[in-house]
């Protein structure tokens, strides 16, 4: 086995935080639940990419995150393997509205974050919703009706659904923040801090983005609470 540091060091990594576990570097070390660790396996994954092997550990602690990593890192599945693994230990009744809620900038990306949640969750019995705008409410709310475990959203759609009172998000207690800055730059801010307001002040909040601009580092001082910041790469 190679030592955190060197491996830090190989790939990049610089962590911030107090007692900050050590990368999971491989998945032979790894006590993630066999049904996801089989997907992982199927999907023909070698190993964790850097941001994985350094958030899940820290993810897994139950502590927020605000992980600074270029696109193509893997940061999906960072966030949802510890999500799934928040879900089990919670055993929320979906009917009563999400656990596990994703906020991101677009359509597009937030469909692409729900297949890989379905695809890595199912053989966990994981159920997943996805709303965005550009498309009718109806099936979207008629998916929310029937319970989901995890919600992927985009700020605007969901804070529309927010107030026709058509979701709850008492019960979130892992929110995910995915291409913060995007969200910013796209001038979400309002959205998403109105999302956050309902959801309760006991979870766990990581926070991931692309660069750490001042305006992402000030959401991320009034969202999380002791973060360990991961930043991969030379990216600032
Ligand atoms: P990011 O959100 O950082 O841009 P993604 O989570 O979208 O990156 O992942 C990029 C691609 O890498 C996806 O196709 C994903 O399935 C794949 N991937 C994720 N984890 C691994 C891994 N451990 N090994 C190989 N490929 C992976
Ligand atoms: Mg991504």
């Amino acid at each position: 086995g190679v030592s955190p540091e060197s491996y830090r060091r190989r790939h990049e990594i610089t962590v911030t935080g107090d007692n900050v576990p050590p990368p999971l570097t491989s998945f032979d070390t790894t006590d993630l639940p066999s049904e996801i660790l089989r997907e992982v396996q199927l999907a023909g994954f070698s190993a964790p990419t850097p941001i994985q092997a350094q958030s899940w550990p820290i993810a897994l602690q139950g502590r927020d995150i605000v992980a600074i990593a270029k696109t193509g890192s893997g940061k999906t599945l960072g966030y949802l393997i510890p999500g799934f693994l928040h879900l089990k230990r919670r055993r929320n009744n979906p009917q009563l509205g999400p656990t596990v809620l994703v906020l991101s900038p677009t359509r597009e990306l937030a469909t692409q974050i729900q297949d890989e949640a379905i695809k890595f969750g199912k053989s966990s019995r994981i159920s997943c919703t996805c709303l965005y705008g550009g498309a009718p409410k109806g099936p979207q709310l008629k998916e929310l009706d029937r319970g989901t475990d995890v919600v992927v959203a985009t700020p605007g759609r969901l804070n529309d659904i927010l107030e026709m009172r058509r979701i709850s998000l008492d019960q979130v207690s892992y929110l995910v923040l995915d291409e913060a800055d995007r969200m910013l730059d796209m001038g979400f801010e309002p959205q998403i801090r109105k999302i956050v307001n309902e959801v309760p002040t006991r979870r766990q909040t990581l926070m991931y983005t692309a660069t750490w601009p001042k305006e992402v580092r000030k959401i991320a001082a009034d969202l999380l609470v002791n973060p360990v910041q991961v930043n991969i790469g030379n990216v600032d």
